[in-house]
């Protein structure tokens, strides 16, 4: 008999059609995890999990007694109670490194819209404003190049936005993280400053840690104080990390010039959000990673995670070794 899995929100069609020749497939969208009735009932004699941003606490796995495995269709993994999963001897896996380029171009893309005004001033033209050659001053951007950028969290990411900032636009790169990294430092001319420090000299600022504990809330009324008037401010890494309300304050009283936002405190994005109808952001709808190329190969890491997590392998790219260590 096959066993048993859940997909869920988002496998790729080859992937999913692949894992489907292997296991009893049931694919869910975005239910209610904790009501839907057919949901619960699946999840029951379920042996693994694959999917996107299903939120995996205590509640939930007292519904899913056969679980071996729950493996992320991204990096981050805030959705996933990780000790609940290891006190119950579940493995828990992620997919690092194949998103990290497609990630970092999102957050430059941000960057560079949020600077020179790229939606709004295609709004201008295609709304018609547009009426003399020569456009007016109050339009005007402001440069990318040679400025400084302040990167919170050098991880994979972090670095890949560095290497753009450095060897294409010669900006200055600052950085805070958990711990100093001599090699970025050396290969991007990077300096490590406090987050307070970084705050106040940067021009550019992009959040990109993971969402935990110690991150949640990281930016808030504070902080913002702490950046220069003219700052813009690109989130890249989960909402929670920023005090979404002090965000939006910060940019209705000009604190910060602009911010270039792909994640939000609730997501979807509710119509009646302020940050919607402010011109000085740049928004997406956390798209980081969602190109074609670099979906399909998450999509292709989290099955590989999962079927070695099925077949009594270790999976490449497990959270919690320890529920490895225990066997
Ligand atoms: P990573 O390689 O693990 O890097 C994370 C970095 O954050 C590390 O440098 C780490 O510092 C730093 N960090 C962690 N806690 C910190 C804290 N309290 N203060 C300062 N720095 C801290 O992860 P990654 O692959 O770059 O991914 C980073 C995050 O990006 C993910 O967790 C996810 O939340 C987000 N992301 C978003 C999208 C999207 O669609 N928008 C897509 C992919 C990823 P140390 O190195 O010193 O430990």
């Amino acid at each position: 008999m096959k066993k048993k899995i859940i997909a869920y929100n988002r496998v790729e069609k080859p992937v999913l059609e692949k894992l489907e020749q292997q296991y009893d497939v049931h694919f869910f969208k975005d239910v209610d995890t904790k009501k839907d009735p057919e949901f619960l009932k699946q999840l029951h004699d379920t042996e693994g999990i694959i999917g996107l941003e299903l939120p995996v606490d205590g509640q939930l796995l007292e519904h899913a007694p056969n679980l071996k495995i729950v493996s992320n269709v991204s990096v981050g993994y805030n959705n996933l109670d990780v000790d609940g999963l290891t006190e119950r001897n579940i493995m828990a896996t992620n997919t690092p490194g194949v998103l990290t380029d497609t990630v970092a171009d999102t957050v430059f893309g941000l960057l560079i819209s949020a600077a020179r005004r790229i939606p709004e001033l295609d709004r201008y033209v295609k709304n018609g404003k547009w009426k003399v050659e020569a456009i007016e001053p109050e339009y005007f951007g402001t440069d990318v190049h040679h400025k400084k950028l302040g990167i919170i969290g050098m991880g994979r990411i972090g670095q890949a936005i560095a290497k753009r900032a450095h060897f294409g636009f010669d900006m200055e790169i600052l950085y805070h993280s958990r711990s100093r990294k001599p090699v970025v430092e050396e290969t991007f001319n990077a300096e490590y400053l406090g987050l307070d420090e970084l705050l106040k000299v940067s021009d550019y600022i992009c959040l990109i840690t993971p969402l935990t504990p110690e991150t949640t809330g990281l930016i808030g009324k504070q902080e913002f104080q702490l950046m220069k008037n003219s700052a813009i401010f690109i989130n890249g890494s989960r909402g929670k990390t920023v005090v979404e309300h002090e965000l939006i304050a910060a940019l209705q009283n000009g604190e910060i010039a602009a911010a270039g936002l792909d994640v939000y405190e609730q997501e979807p994005v509710q119509a009646d959000n302020p940050l919607l109808k402010l011109d000085n952001v740049v928004t997406t709808p956390h798209i980081g990673s969602s190109t074609h190329e670099t979906e399909l190969k998450m999509s292709e890491l989290a099955a590989t995670n999962l079927e070695a997590g099925l077949s009594g392998k270790k999976p490449p790219n497990l959270i919690n070794p320890a529920v490895w260590e225990k066997k």
